[in-house]
């Protein structure tokens, strides 16, 4: 009996000797003069191929193997050696070859030439096949291990919290609605709603995040982060807006903005060099054909401490630097992505963590400071993307919450439950919320956030 390896274990030199037997899809097909022929076989396990030199005498050589294609299934029986060849350790001698699917080469859409990421997108379905896109969603899986593994190590316990919610998280984003109303039967109707014939009998939404709901368990469990889809039906068509992506946040009683801040350093390090350790092929690529350098840079995140601003430093050094930015920017107002980077791009040059935002331009939930000028927020920005985490310390204090709540024109009986965290057994608390397209963006220095979501959802687009 051979045994069914992956082109990744096959690949490895201590695999080498005996009968194997590999699955996968044909990448190319080289015929030599000597009369037998070069298969580069690719089974997703890996970035690398495997090479299988097949021998002219096989009994389907010239009725199939030489009419094999790109995008080709097969699987391959044969002997695994170690390869002369440079740049690999090993290859496959094949005793047979078993083709399982054609790819008619007349309309694969992925024959050799290159094609833009643009015109990738409208072959999302295919995508994976290709280079890149199979190095970042290896990329992206590891990003989520690492996600899962760091907070379980931190003493996290992983917590889910609804998708469907009828809390609105203070606008953090326009939502979406979920609703069962027909509303075709509606407008032909004249128009009136009565939630009453809704599903949950009142206004509903897709989440914009989890995070006051992870509240209530934090404060119970003292630590806890959510990981799971998010929605926004912002109109943004950017290169870092996605309407529906993923989000991880912690959120961690007895935590103040200090102890908020190195967790998110500690966090954004381990993802880092775990990529590096862990997908050591995917990222050189990613090194040498998508952002140079992205190797030492990710090395020296790695390494250094981050650089801390507060939001009024900050605005100092936007105000005198030299720059000529779209947006002007003063005390007061929110950061625009073209002030974001400069001071990440050129000003640090590397990760930055901005704290201290004026509470007129934060939520209500964030900790309004002794200056009462002042929440403790921060935001981690990283070169090339801008804002990678949001984060805060929480409103722990009942009654400053509910005349922070009153000024933003909350109604309190809405958030009952999220006061009643304040009345009973309140502790300080901190979290954050770290956009896991932007993280795999930053690994990876993909420039738009629609090549690392398997299937983008953005404003006018849903295929697939
Ligand atoms: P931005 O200013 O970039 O629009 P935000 O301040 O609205 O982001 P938060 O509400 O703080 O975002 O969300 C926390 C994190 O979620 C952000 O730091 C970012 O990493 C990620 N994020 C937010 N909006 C999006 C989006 N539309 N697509 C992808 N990731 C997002
Ligand atoms: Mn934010």
């Amino acid at each position: 009996m051979s045994q069914w390896i992956s082109v990744r274990e096959a690949r490895q030199a201590s695999s080498v000797g005996g009968e194997r037997e590999v699955r996968g899809w044909v990448r190319t097909r080289r015929d030599s003069k000597g009369g037998f022929s070069f298969l580069e076989l690719n089974d997703g396990s890996c970035f690398g191929n495997l090479q299988v030199v097949v021998p002219g005498e096989i009994e389907n050589y010239t009725t199939e193997v030489q009419r094999l294609t790109a995008g080709c299934s097969v699987v391959v029986l044969g002997d695994l050696q170690e390869s002369p060849a440079k740049g690999q350790a090993t290859e496959l001698h094949a005793t047979s070859v078993k083709v399982i699917g054609w790819a008619d080469p007349e309309n694969y859409p992925l024959q050799k030439k290159r094609h833009s990421f643009e015109k990738l997108r409208e072959w999302a379905h295919l995508r994976p096949r290709t280079n890149t896109f199979g190095a970042v969603a290896r990329v992206r899986h590891q990003i989520s291990q690492s996600i899962h593994q760091f907070y379980h190590e931190e003493g996290f316990y992983y917590c889910n919290t609804p998708v469907i919610t009828a809390s609105d998280c203070e606008g953090a984003g326009e939502m979406f609605r979920v609703t069962t109303i027909d509303l075709e039967g509606l407008a032909a109707r004249g128009g009136k709603v009565d939630y009453g014939f809704d599903f949950f009998e009142k206004p509903t939404f897709l989440t914009v995040s989890g995070q006051l709901e992870a509240e209530t368990y934090a404060t119970a469990l003292g630590r806890v982060y959510t990981f799971g889809p998010t929605f926004r039906a912002e109109n943004s068509n950017t290169s870092r807006h996605l309407a529906e992506f993923w989000m991880v946040e912690p959120e961690a009683a007895f935590f103040d903005l200090q102890d908020n801040m190195q967790l998110a350093e500690r966090f954004l390090k381990r993802v880092f060099s775990d990529c590096l350790e862990h997908c050591s092929e995917d990222m050189e690529f990613f090194d040498q054909r998508i952002e140079k350098g992205k190797l030492q840079q990710l090395q020296s995140v790695i390494e250094k401490p981050f650089t801390h601003l507060s939001y009024t430093k900050a605005i100092e050094i936007l105000t005198s630097c030299n720059e000529s930015f779209e947006y002007p920017v003063s005390w007061g107002t929110d950061l625009q992505a073209e002030h974001e980077r400069y001071l990440t791009e050129k000003y640090v040059q590397g990760p930055v963590i901005l704290t201290d935002y004026p509470s007129c331009i934060k939520p209500f939930y964030m900790r309004l400071s002794d200056d009462e000028k002042t929440v403790a927020a921060m935001d981690v920005l990283v070169p090339g993307v801008g804002e990678i985490i949001g984060g805060r310390q929480r409103e722990d204090r009942l009654e400053v919450l509910q005349n922070r709540m009153s000024e933003s024109d909350l109604a309190e009986k809405e958030y009952w439950w999220y006061l009643d965290l304040r009345r009973y057994g309140s502790v300080p608390h901190a979290g954050f919320g770290l956009g896991l397209e932007r993280a795999v963006q930053y690994a990876t220095g993909m420039a738009n956030i629609r090549d690392v979501v398997p299937f983008p959802r953005t404003p006018g687009n849903a295929e697939f």
